[in-house]
This record gives C-alpha cells, structure tokens and sequence, in this order.
C-alpha cells in the first residue's frame, strides 16, 4: 500500500487548500472541497475493507453508491490543512444510496466531513450527468463575488453578462455563464438540491450574500474558473461607481467566442449584426 500523504491527488488538495487560504477566500473554518476518486486510485493507497467509522450523511443520492470521495472536514481551517491533512481532510466511500459514509481514511480528531457535504454530493449528480469527466467540487468564499450580490442585480444572465464585460477571458473561461442562488440557509438538503439544479447548466455557482461553488474536472480547473469569475467581481466592485466610458461590446464577445471555438450560453448575448439583420428580415 502506498503512501497516501504522497498520492497526487492529496498533494494537490492540499496545495489547493493553502492557496485558495493565501487568496482570502476562506477565512477561519470557510470553504470546503471534495474529489471525487476513481475505485483504482483509492485502491493504490487505502484498504477498502478497513472502515475506520460510518458517518449518517441525511441524504439519498444512489447514483453515488459506492463512489470514493476525498473531503476537507467540518470546521477545519484551510490555513492548517498542509500541517495535518489527516486531521483536516477524510476519504470516505458513500453506502446505502448515498445514506452513510465509510470512512476510510482521515479526520483522525474524530471530526465529520464539510456541512455543506449534502449540497457537495448533489452537485456531483448533477455535474457528471452533464460531464462524465467531472470530479471536483468547491466552494469559498471570495471578496468581491460576495460584495457584487450586494449592490448588482441577482438575474443570472445580467450578472453573467458584467462578468464577461470586465475582462477578455471570462467569456472563454466560463462561457456557461455563472448561475446565482438567493440568499439561503446553508448546510441543509434545500440549499444543496438548488445548488444541484444550477450547477445542471453551469459550472459556477453564486451563493447571494455568501460565496461560490464551482465544479471542474480539475482542482486546477474549478480553481481557475473562480479565480477568474472573482477576477470579473474585483474589476466591477472597482469600477461600478465610476461613470463608464466603454466596455467589451456583444459584438466583441461574439469575436472572443469565435476565436477560441466556445459557445456562449444561449440567449446571453445579443444577435450579431448579421443575424439580427435576418431575424428582422424574416420577423
Ligand atoms: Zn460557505
């Protein structure tokens, strides 16, 4: 058995967590990731018949029977995940539809996974029915996301379409656009079935007056992708108040979209010139 300390994937997780804390993100106990692991790559460093402990998890999702996940645990601080990943992160393996989690490594404290586990494991239902590929799922809480759902308005295509007009590549990064929950009560079922079904056409997902979840197939990926939708927020915080003398045009989206082969979210820009002009004509 190998070395679980050294598996890629936990070294990963664990730069990613001391990352996403160096970019203020999350702030005391805030945030939390899981991984979704292939039975393979679990198998390379866990005894699967070892089952330290069974954890309830309060939820049905029986397209994740017997799926491995890598989890940051509840309460745990993601500035001291890198001085004890044993402690802060647990590898579980979900049982009885989704009802319980063996827990096969980890939260050596006796601690639980992420609260939020419930609106996790629903977005990996969701994500891998649109993308098979899909395994990462987090969630933090960035500055200025956060103080965008004070001050802009909450339709989801009005706050994708300013993300994409504060800078070139937001639209190449998430063409999908980014979809935005009102505020709600989290930690419970409720708030992970609506996180679900936005995450059903985007892979971004706002939490009004909260924070972020972003699903990828990659750490790297769903990183990159809140990096740049938060990038978007930070120009728009730092600019809202100022009277505007430009920005990006739909026409140039369209050209940015052209470019590098993405497919804008339909609807989400207007018609280009000659397209519009045909609609007119046959309209
Ligand atoms: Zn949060």
């Amino acid at each position: 058995m190998k070395d679980i300390l050294e598996a890629p994937f936990l070294v990963e997780l664990v730069r990613t967590t001391a990352n996403m804390y160096a970019h203020g993100w999350d702030e005391r106990n805030g945030g939390n990731i899981s991984l979704l692991l292939s039975e393979a790559e679990a198998a390379e460093y866990l005894d699967a018949s070892n089952v330290l402990r069974t954890i309830p998890t309060g939820f049905h999702a029986p397209e994740l029977e017997g799926r491995y996940v890598l989890v940051t645990g509840t309460g745990k601080y993601f500035k001291n995940v890198a001085y004890a990943p044993e402690v802060n992160l647990g590898v579980v393996r979900l049982r009885d539809e989704g009802g319980t989690a063996e827990l096969l490594w980890g939260l050596t404290d006796g601690g639980s996974f992420t609260s939020e586990f419930p609106a996790h494991m629903m977005s990996h239902v969701a994500r891998l029915k649109v993308d098979p590929a899909h395994r990462v799922v987090m969630h933090c809480h960035p500055s200025n996301l956060l103080a965008m759902t004070y001050v802009h308005d909450l339709d989801e295509r009005a706050f994708t379409r300013t993300l994409w007009q504060m800078c070139t590549e937001c639209i190449m990064v998430f063409p999908d656009g980014v979809n935005v929950l009102p505020w709600m009560l989290c930690g419970t079922n409720e708030i992970g079935e609506a996180t679900a079904e936005k995450m059903r056409s985007a892979r971004l997902v706002v939490w009004a007056q909260h924070g972020i979840y972003g699903a990828g197939r990659s750490l790297d990926e769903t990183f990159g992708l809140i990096e740049t939708a938060e990038k978007g927020a930070e120009i728009y915080m730092k600019i809202a108040h100022l009277p505007w003398k430009q920005t990006i045009t739909d026409e140039q989206l369209h050209m940015i979209a052209r470019r590098y082969g993405v497919t804008a979210r339909e609807g989400y820009l207007e018609l280009r010139g000659a397209q519009r002009a045909m609609t007119t004509i046959g309209g």
